[in-house]
């Protein structure tokens, strides 16, 4: 018989998600209608925001952000190493450069001193990352760049339902613009989904007009009204619209976001007790004013190899999040060089993620801990 697997992330969908769909498939709209406005007036309340524009990916939705914030060629963009790639690819869409700062020992955001000693005359913005779930030092960061007249865009992708200084991640506190991604295994799954939040009027509309090809029918706008048939583009957008049918999904999963962020910080005190007194893994710090939304959790481990083949033997599907991205072949040809943020690459060496899903077992993150604690002890034997 086939073993059961732990996987590291998995979604949770119901009953009545699948009903809300369904719903939205029997409607007139099955792209953008009342359910995306719906999706993302509720979003824009959730974290506290004015404006939200709902895209078909989280990816799109970083790429949408750096097109309001009007980087483009000759720019720079200062981000961190230890993400997904997209952080950085957004950037070269936009014809400009990535800048990667390196990340704090055992928080692994970007951090904030770094970021300092790479601004120059070329830097347009910066893009924190919040890390696993676990904001970054955001009011330094947001300091610096109104010192320095730059954009923040944080890339809240792995923090929904996080805080920062007792406000919600997407409110905007300390930044211009903020992107979440609905991808199955982040906080609430859509399929493929992303969102931009702001504050800011005028990024909004420039939101609007980007996501949609450039072209509007405001009548105000247009150089040339001819009729009510008129619609005149205005800049080189593009379709990153989402459907009406995975806003349905959107707005039913948000109503138990808070269950599963809870959750996940239930199953985090499972494992920081069960690591607390265990010198042989360590696990990451939260930033001082934060609440992590645990979109992964992190241990770090000497030999990290043979621990992460031996708990895959075991079933349990760990992963590693993630190789510094200026490692990545296609950064290397660009001209990037090994030992650019040595704190990130050290980082990299030992580290795994843990399963971390609201639909985990008490029993299973018990078999985990234990697991990991026997592979470990083993290998001292060894
Ligand atoms: C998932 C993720 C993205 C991209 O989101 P998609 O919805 O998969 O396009 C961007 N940044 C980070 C940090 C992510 O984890």
């Amino acid at each position: 018989m086939a073993k059961k697997l732990i996987p590291y992330a998995t979604q949770w969908v119901d009953e009545d998600d699948i009903a809300a769909v369904v719903a939205a498939l029997g409607s007139s709209n099955l792209t953008q209608g009342p359910r995306v406005l719906e999706f993302e007036e509720k979003m824009a309340a959730y974290c506290g925001a004015k404006y939200a524009v709902a895209v078909n990916s989280g990816t799109s939705a970083l790429h949408l952000a750096c097109l309001a914030a009007g980087i483009s060629f000759g720019d720079e963009v200062i981000t961190s190493p230890i993400t997904f790639v997209a952080s950085a690819n957004c950037v070269l869409y936009c014809g400009a450069k990535p800048v990667f700062a390196d990340v704090q020992e055992d928080i692994i955001n970007i951090d904030s001193d770094e970021v300092r000693k790479k601004i120059g005359p070329k830097t347009k913005a910066l893009i924190p990352v919040h890390f696993s779930g676990n904001p970054c030092e955001m009011e330094k960061i947001n300091a610096l760049a109104k010192e320095n007249k730059l954009l923040v865009i944080e890339d809240a992708s792995h923090a929904l339902g996080a805080k920062y200084q007792g406000q919600m991640i997407g409110s905007g506190q300390f930044s211009d613009l903020t992107v979440f991604s609905f991808h199955a295994v982040k906080h609430i799954a859509i399929g493929e989904g992303g969102m931009v939040l702001t504050n800011n009027k005028d990024l909004y509309e420039k939101l609007l007009l980007y996501r949609s090809h450039g072209i509007t029918r405001d009548r105000k706008d247009l150089n040339n009204y001819e009729g009510d048939w008129f619609y005149e583009m205005h800049s080189l957008g593009y379709n990153f619209r989402l459907t009406d049918i995975q806003s349905a999904l959107g707005i039913s999963q948000l109503n138990k976001l808070d269950a599963f962020v809870d959750r996940r910080k239930e199953i985090s005190r499972r494992y920081h007790e069960a690591f607390a007194d265990f010198q042989k893994v360590k696990v990451l710090v939260e930033t001082d004013g934060a609440e992590s939304s645990y979109h992964l959790f992190v241990i770090l481990v000497e030999d990290r190899k043979t621990v992460f083949y031996k708990l895959r033997e075991a079933g349990i599907m760990v992963n590693v999040h993630y190789l510094p991205i200026y490692l990545q072949p296609y950064y290397r040809q660009l001209g990037y060089l090994p030992g650019l943020c040595p704190v990130a690459e050290g980082y990299y060496k030992k580290t795994l993620s843990l399963p971390m899903y609201p639909k985990l077992s008490d029993q299973e993150v018990d078999f985990v801990i234990d697991t990991v604690k026997d592979i470990l002890l083993k290998e001292r034997m060894a």
